[in-house]
């Protein structure tokens, strides 16, 4: 298979809305429950799917319900699951949101996300081996994530890293980053500098690239994205769109982005691919209900392009 390998999370959120936040001891009645497919890593596995590439996963569930369900939902989404391991005494993640007029609060219970061991990343070495690229984040433990890297840089495989939620890295293991995808508080987090403005986002993708990451791609929400090209960093609006739901546009740009560069884009192409896919998510409420298909994002950036040249005549 050379296509593309996510090491991360599954959750299955749990969502309720409710009209006023209750005190400590009081109950009150929500509405809207729904359970839905989540964790970084499931939602960039689903999304690099739907986005038209041969996808793997490597990661840990609960023997429960919760469990079951989340493998069904990869199954169902032509994720390769052979690399999830079902393991007993210990639940599924679970991510609890309550939203109350549009602001969310979350609560994770990360359960067997942080049963992934280096152990099991080193005996998927033939999976990671044979990907071309290999996607990360940071809601497995850390070990997990650093051996995973380490394995990949004995081969030709690269190494996209969404360092999310955010977290400080190593240097010896940034500089081994092929490709960076963090958002502004993500860099912040990394750079140890403020991260409020475009040209912030410039002067720490200059920093990064000088820490030895290859591709920097910084993800501003509705501002775009601020990325180097040759010796150049550039800054590229998003599209805009009618926002309903912002929840996972970064876990789809950073799929968008892994599947376009396994299939040779260069990365201008790439980032207006990747913020198509983020712009479409917006679109739309939940994690992986919101994610686009392939022919979703060519439409989208057909439409677009063809509006940008009308406008330019
Ligand atoms: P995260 O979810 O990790 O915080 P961002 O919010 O930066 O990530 O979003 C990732 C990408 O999704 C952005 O760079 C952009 O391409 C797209 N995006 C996010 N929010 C919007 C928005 N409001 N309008 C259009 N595109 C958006």
């Amino acid at each position: 298979m050379a296509g593309i390998l996510v090491i991360g999370s599954l959750n299955m959120d749990l969502v309720i809305e409710t009209p006023t936040t209750p005190v400590f001891g009081e109950t009150v009645f929500g509405s809207g429950f729904l359970t839905a497919p989540g964790g970084k890593g499931a939602n960039q596995a689903v999304a690099a799917a739907r986005l038209g590439a041969e996808v793997a996963m490597v990661g840990c569930v609960g023997n429960d319900a919760f469990g079951h369900d989340l493998l069904a939902n990869l199954k169902a989404n032509r994720v390769e699951a052979q690399g999830i391991q079902t393991l007993e005494d210990i639940p599924t993640g679970v991510a609890v949101i309550v939203v109350k007029e549009g602001n969310n609060f979350i609560i994770v219970n990360s359960g067997a996300n942080y049963s992934l061991t280096p152990r099991m990343i080193e005996a998927n070495e033939p999976l990671i081996k044979a990907s071309a690229i290999l996607i990360l984040q940071f809601e497995v433990p850390v070990e997990c994530v650093e051996r995973a890297i380490h394995i990949a840089k004995r081969y030709d495989t690269r190494v996209l890293l969404n360092p999310a939620p955010a977290k400080k890295l190593p240097e010896e293991t940034l500089n081994k980053v092929d490709i960076l995808t963090p958002n502004e508080f993500e860099c912040e987090a990394i750079t140890g500098r403020p991260v409020k403005s475009i040209a912030d986002a410039q002067e720490a993708s200059g920093y990064l690239t000088s820490r030895g990451v290859k591709q920097v791609l910084i993800t501003l929400g509705s501002q775009g994205v601020v990325y180097n090209h040759a010796d150049q960093i550039v800054h590229k609006p998003a599209y805009p769109v009618e926002t309903v739901d912002t929840t996972a546009a970064g876990d789809a740009f950073s799929a968008a982005i892994a599947v376009a560069f396994s299939e040779g884009m260069d990365v201008d192409s790439a980032v207006d691919f990747g913020n198509a896919a983020g712009a479409l998510t917006v679109t739309r409420r939940g994690a992986q209900p919101s994610l686009p298909t392939r022919a979703e994002v060519n439409h989208f950036l057909e439409v677009r392009t063809t509006a940008k040249e009308h406008k330019q005549r």
